[in-house]
Order: structure tokens, then sequence, then C-alpha cells
């Protein structure tokens, strides 16, 4: 059975997008949101300092297998989100979906059987998926 949580989601945005109505509004709100959600995670390290990104590059021995690479490649994430900043990031991404659900509004698209199709492009490449 289909979840219907999405589809609700992307009827009560539609119902709620007044202001930006417009396929130019929605797409720079959606930059936005992006800019923003990273502008979340940098201050967590450098305003908070809850998280500390420590990024080098990565020593991969030659000749590896790309099951064997994974152990090799780091996050680059020591520490972990305090309460308040893992609020604000959940309240970024928030905006993010909002503003990714009206432009698949605009566009006719259904989010939710985007998902599904990922998810089963994730699930049958593995590993190769998006690497
Ligand atoms: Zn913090």
């Amino acid at each position: 059975m289909k979840d219907l949580l999405w589809d609700e989601f992307q009827d009560a945005v539609q119902e709620g997008l007044v202001r930006h109505r417009s396929i130019l509004d929605v797409v720079t709100k959606l930059q936005d949101s992006h800019v923003r959600v990273a502008g979340a995670v940098f201050k967590s390290a450098t305003t908070c300092g809850c998280i500390r990104i420590n990024a080098q590059k990565p020593q991969v021995p030659p000749d590896i297998s790309l099951q064997q690479l994974k152990t090799y490649m780091d996050d680059h994430i020591e520490g972990e989100l305090c309460a308040h900043c893992r609020e604000v990031l959940e309240e970024e991404i928030g905006r993010v979906l909002f503003y990714l659900a009206a432009l698949a509004n605009l566009l006719d698209i259904n989010v939710y059987d985007v998902l599904i199709k990922e998810n089963q492009k994730v699930s049958a490449l593995g590993l190769y998926h998006m690497s």
C-alpha cells in the first residue's frame, strides 16, 4: 500500500503556497534552501563548535575494489550535532522539502513516485549508484 504522507504533504504545500507560486520563485527558493542547509552545517562547526570538519586527502592503496574503497572514505565529521544545531538543520531540511514539493506540484510530478524509483535504483545498483 502506498504511503500517503508525502501526497498529503504535497497537497498541503499546494494549499499553503500563496506568495511564491511562479516557477521562477519556486526554483529560486529551492536553491536558496539548499544554500541554507550548507550554511547550517558550517555554522555547527564554525559558530557553535559541536562538530568539527576535518578533511584531508584519503590515503587509498592502488588496485583495491570498490567495496574496499568504502572503508578508506571518511565523512570528515568529528563530534555530533548539539540539540540546537540539529533543530536548525531539521528546519532547513524541512524548507528544502517544502520547495521540492512546490516544484513537483508545478510540474505535476509526484515525489513519492520518484522516491520509489530511486529506492529501486539504489537497491538494484547498490555501491555503483552515484558513486
Ligand atoms: Zn551545535
